[in-house]
Order: C-alpha cells, then structure tokens, then sequence
C-alpha cells in the first residue's frame, strides 16, 4: 500500500542523533495509523550516519527509504531529493536534528485534513541559539521581506507540511540556486501557520555556518528579487544627475569669474567613489550572470549513489 505521509529528513554528520529521530519519527507516525514513510537523505555524510541509516532502513525497511547521495550537495538540494522521492498523499519536511520535535506533525496533518495544502511550522519559541544568529537571522528575514514580492512567513523554517497537489506544482520548479521555504510561498495554495518551540540542539553542531547563511540569503534574493540590479541602475541615474549638477554649477562660478572649488582631493574622492560605485554594480550583475550561466548549464540538482527501500525496489537499488 503507498504511505499516506511521508516524513522528508536530510542528514548531515547526525551520527549521535539519527536513531533517536528515527524512534522518535516512528512513535508519532504509528499512532496516526496511517501507512507512513520516512525518506531520509545522506547529504554526503562524513561519519557513521550512512551506516546508521542503513541500519535503520533493515530494521524497519516498510517504512525507511534511505537516499545516498554521491557527495554533499547542501540541505535545500537534499529535502528537494526527500521531495521528489516522497509518495505520500502530504509530505512532511523536518530537520533530522530533532531541533524541530516530531511529535507537532500532527498537528501539521490535522490542518491539512482541514482542507490546507501548504502547512508551516512558525516557531513561536528558540531555544538555545546564539544571539547572533538570531540577530542575523531576524535581518534575514526582514531583508527578504522587503526585497522580494513573495511573503514568506517570519519564523518558518523548511519544518512544514506540503500537499500532493502543491508538491507537483513546487517539483515543476528545477532551478539551481534554491531557498525552498519562499519557493513553497510562491507556489501559493492555501497556506496557513502552526505554532511551535524549536528546541536546542542535544547533540552535533550547526551546519549552517554564517558563510552558509549569507549564500542563502544571496540565493533567496537573486531567485526571488530583482532590486538589486535595480539599484544600480537608479544609482547610475543619481550621479549622473548630480555630475551633471556639479558640472552646471562650475560653469556658472566659472562664468562669474571666481575660481571654482578645485583641488586634488575632491577630484580624488569622486573618482574612487564612482568607481567604487561601478565595481559594486558590476559585481552584482555578475551574481546574476553566474546564476544564469548555472541555469543554461542545465547540471542535474543533485546525484544519488544508491537508494534503499521505496517505491522502486525493496532491495538495494544502483542508479
Ligand atoms: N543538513 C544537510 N546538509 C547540509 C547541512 C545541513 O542535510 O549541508 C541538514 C542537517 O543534518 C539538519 C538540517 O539540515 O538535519 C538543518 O541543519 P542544521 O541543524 O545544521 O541547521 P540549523 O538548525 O543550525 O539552522
Ligand atoms: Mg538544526
């Protein structure tokens, strides 16, 4: 019988915490009693987590798929792998770390039996997070908010439920550079939020280190905002009108016989901070460029290894 749910769980160097979340995945999902999958992704895994999975997957191969990819490919491609691999009817997104508790997918599933096909999880509480990357990621946030047309919702991480009906319409979406939460925003449907308290991490570090956060605010901006290209072009427009102004007004000093305001150092200034100006312009059209050339390559998103479980073969299965 196809599962109905499906939990999607990317996995990174888990090794301390990927059986815990697997009991604890399991308890939940039994007591819905409802057929049920867990797909969980190897994101290239440097530790025991692969064999952990594995593992995982033969004791309970009914409901453990296991995706190996072939070398770390970044959590959004892995819960993009976890969602195109997903069966069930409502498939939920989670981090493997068990800083997002299982035990609120219910809740998550009864807002779908409601009749929403987009449900997040808003964490209404942080445990244990460092002020900074609350501070930056509170930035983040505004920052796209303001940037770009889509609305995604403050305090929603990947951690949500998603419909059949909008995962085929987000699965039509094979672009590159991903920030999946504002991609699920983008495909509309009925969303709607769920409170939650996301808890500290008990074992393993963060994954998401500030270079990390920043490329993803990047990919977040350049995928769902034009502005920045915009800038430069409105602040190529206030200089020009400004030189021509400064122009204008020399003429006229110039013409009434007094010496204009002259000197090295302006002329200096202005050179640098016009070319300043044009470097950063530049630059910014380049991360635009890059991206498209990373389109027109059409590579594929992500390579997998091996799949274990699911829905093409019980057994070990080579791609
Ligand atoms: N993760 C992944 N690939 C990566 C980085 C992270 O699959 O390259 C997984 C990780 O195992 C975890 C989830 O994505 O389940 C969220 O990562 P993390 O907990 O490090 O992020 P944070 O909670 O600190 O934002
Ligand atoms: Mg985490």
């Amino acid at each position: 019988m196809p599962p109905r749910f499906s939990v999607v769980a990317p996995v990174y160097n888990e090794e301390e915490l990927v059986q815990a979340f697997y009991q604890r995945v399991r308890d939940v999902m039994e007591g819905l009693g409802e057929p049920w999958e867990l797909v969980l992704i190897n994101d290239g895994c440097h530790d025991r987590s692969p064999a952990l999975m594995d593992e995982i997957h033969e004791q309970d191969p009914e409901h453990v798929v296991v995706i190996h990819f072939s070398r770390n490919f970044g959590h959004q491609l892995a819960i993009t792998a976890g969602m195109d691999y997903a069966r069930g009817d409502a498939v939920v997104v989670i981090d493997s770390d068990l800083q997002d508790p299982p035990e609120v997918i219910p809740d998550l599933i009864a807002k779908w039996r409601e009749g929403y096909e987009v449900v997040y999880a808003v964490r209404s509480e942080r445990e244990g997070e460092t002020w900074f990357k609350l501070f930056t990621a509170d930035l983040f946030y505004r920052l796209i908010q303001s940037l770009t047309a889509v609305q995604i919702p403050m305090e929603a991480g990947d951690f949500r439920l998603v419909d059949r009906g909008a995962l085929e319409a987000l699965k039509r979406m094979r672009e590159q550079h991903r920030f999946v939460r504002a991609m699920v925003s983008w495909v509309g449907f009925r969303q709607i939020g769920v409170p939650y308290k996301r808890f500290a991490r008990t074992a393993g570090e963060s994954k998401y280190p500030f270079r990390k956060m920043f490329k993803l605010a990047l990919d977040a901006i350049t995928g769902f905002s034009m502005f920045p290209l915009k800038l430069a072009l409105w602040g190529g427009a206030i200089a020009t009108a400004l030189g021509g102004l400064l122009a204008l007004g020399l003429l006229i000093l110039r013409l009434s016989g007094q010496t204009p305001l002259a000197g090295q150092g302006l002329t200096a200034g202005l050179v640098l901070f016009l070319g300043g100006a044009q470097l950063l312009s530049v630059g910014i059209l380049g991360e635009y460029v890059g991206r498209i050339y990373d389109e027109v390559r059409r590579r594929p998103l992500y390579l997998v290894r091996e799949v274990r479980g699911g829905a093409v073969d019980e057994t070990t299965q080579e791609l």
